[in-house]
């Protein structure tokens, strides 16, 4: 296409009070991503070639490229320039604002100093070590985490049950004073660059607002807390059956894992049959082709099975932002790699749109970590779908049917449980970096009293917050899956009943309806970060997130 230049030199005059700032900015930005973009294009190389040969050197160089591209966002003399151009106001452009502020969270975050980061790296690599080498003691023998989990999910025996939950806890012990330290080196972090404190400091960096998030959990809390109430009294009369001790006597390690975070086992579905002998590669193939997009190309560049030296678990990575999409998996002919495989490809899908040559660069991500979540997750779900598998793997209706109320029930008390165990692990975070010198054995307690309706054992003041790894090593994240999930609700009633006029909008599978993928990439995936994530939600439903829908399939009774 030509462009008559004309008028735009007329246009330029006119405006020339700003074109100065407009014209800094776009050089600045196109700076930042000409020394970024080969660098982290080469870092996701690495990563992906440490992760499928489980070779040493790539994530040595995978570590130290990401050094690099630190040091480019920690350069004062850039992120003063990009702080001035945002404080003017003169920049006319939208999107060339977005990116500024996209950059100015970017370099920010990089400012601090650098004595201080380094204090807190080692003291995260310290605490990782211990969490890494230490075995529970359980009656005279060293126990992994695994073993632990096994025996809290199987044995009926009390004794053995308390045993194994203890022997776990122990952890606490030695990590709680470590975690306290590194909690008050964060917020010293967080205070320097002039936030109250490491809360506020991470969820803002990322574009949320803690107000809004506390307002979505406590909405989600309004809609599901009675609903979790009876079913709490459906697990207790289960397990005080199960244990044969009375409801009263039931104690955090009844319900068959270290923290309740899991739906303990009331229903036995066995999905796992209709995936046997099944290729799930395909299965996940023809669904997004039958939605209409096209992922036979990131298939084809994926790692899909398992090999030795290559990383067990599942993920997806844009390497360059520019189309190069994979997935990293382990498929065995199971309902769990089926759902995984869903999963990690609505990333893809996601990131097939995000790296649309409309956006520039700092756009070409998804709106916010926990967008592309619920994307992932809104697919992952299908997999327990009695309709999409019918409709994937054709049992008859009547095998359908006869699966269908346990699935329903299964994945509600999945939700809720995980739910509830969320709303502690957020509220817990935020109290702890609020004023880490507080009763932090008491403010947990309170929480799975109130949120997991657990009872506490009697006289309990040990730092069972600490067991947790991720209060020490992955801080102020873990709201970020609950709302992925809320999100993926909001979308499953929104295009059932706005996009495809679904009579059963909250079981609807999406199979065929080209218009559903269509939809999603023109308002979601194509969006990338133009928007902050409320707005882009807004856009695309009308409405910003709720909990409403999630309790609408979860609870049902709206
Ligand atoms: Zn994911």
């Amino acid at each position: 296409m030509k462009i008559n230049f004309i008028p735009l030199i007329t246009l330029l005059m006119i405006v020339s009070c700003t074109s100065s700032d407009n014209d800094n900015a776009a050089n600045l930005v196109r700076e930042v991503t000409d020394s970024v973009a080969p660098l982290a294009k080469e870092a996701a190389h690495n990563y992906w070639m440490g992760t499928t040969t489980g070779e040493n050197r790539y994530f040595t160089e995978y570590s130290s490229l990401n050094v690099k591209i630190s040091d480019i966002y920690s350069n004062p003399v850039k992120f003063n320039k990009i702080k001035e151009l945002i404080e003017r106001g003169k920049i006319s452009d939208p999107l060339l604002k977005r990116e500024l502020d996209l950059l100015y969270n970017l370099f920010l975050a990089n400012q601090a100093d650098t004595l201080l980061l380094r204090k807190i790296i080692e003291k995260s690599s310290l605490l990782e070590q211990k969490y890494a080498s230490f075995r529970a003691e359980f009656r005279g023998e060293k126990i992994t985490d695994n073993q632990v989990e096994e025996i809290l999910r199987n044995s009926t025996d009390n004794e053995i049950l308390k045993e194994a939950w203890l022997s776990h806890k122990e952890i606490g012990n030695l990590v709680s004073g470590d975690i306290i330290e590194l909690a008050k080196l964060r917020n010293q972090l967080a205070t320097s660059l002039g936030f109250d404190n490491y809360h506020t400091m991470s969820l803002k960096l990322s574009g949320q607002d803690p107000a809004e998030v506390s307002a979505l959990m406590d909405e989600l809390d309004g809609l599901t807390s009675n609903a979790f109430a009876s079913l709490k009294k459906e697990m207790d009369t289960f397990f005080s059956k199960r244990y044969k001790t009375e409801v009263s006597n039931l104690m955090p390690w009844h319900y068959q894992g270290r923290f309740f975070q899991e739906s303990p086992q009331l229903y036995q579905v066995d999905l796992d049959k209709y995936y046997k002998g099944k290729n799930l590669e395909k299965l996940t193939e023809q669904y997004y082709e039958s939605i209409g997009i096209d992922v036979s190309s990131i298939m084809e560049n994926s790692d899909l099975y398992s090999r030795s030296g290559k990383n067990q678990h599942a993920y997806c990575i844009d390497i360059d932002r520019n189309g190069d999409i994979r997935v990293l998996a382990n498929i065995s002919d199971t309902e769990q790699w089926m759902g995984t495989m869903l999963h990690e490809f609505g990333h893809a899908v996601y990131a097939i749109g995000h790296d649309s040559p409309k956006n520039p660069y700092f756009i070409r991500e998804a709106a916010h970590p926990f967008t592309t979540e619920a994307i992932a997750m809104l697919f992952g779900r299908l997999s327990r779908n009695p309709q999409w598998i019918k409709e994937m793997t054709g049992i008859s209706e009547q095998e359908m049917e006869s699966v269908a109320e346990d699935c329903r029930k299964s994945l509600t008390l999945q939700q809720l449980v995980f739910s509830r165990w969320v709303q502690v692990m957020y509220r817990f975070e935020k109290e702890m970096y609020s004023n880490p010198d507080q009763d932090l054995n008491n403010l947990w307690w309170n929480l799975v009293q109130k949120y997991q309706m657990l009872s506490k054992p009697e006289g309990r003041d040990m730092p069972d917050w600490s067991t947790k790894v991720h209060i020490a090593l992955y801080p102020c994240y873990y709201h970020n899956y609950q709302l992925g999930e809320l999100l993926a609700s909001q979308l499953q009633y929104h295009i059932s009943n706005k996009i495809m006029d679904s009579d059963n909008p909250m079981e609807e599978t999406f199979t065929g309806q080209k218009e559903v993928g269509m939809w999603l990439m023109d308002n979601i995936f194509t969006q990338g970060m133009r928007y902050d994530w409320n707005e882009m939600i807004e856009r695309a439903t009308g409405e910003k997130l709720t909990a409403k829908y999630y309790a609408m399939q979860f609870v049902g009774n709206l």
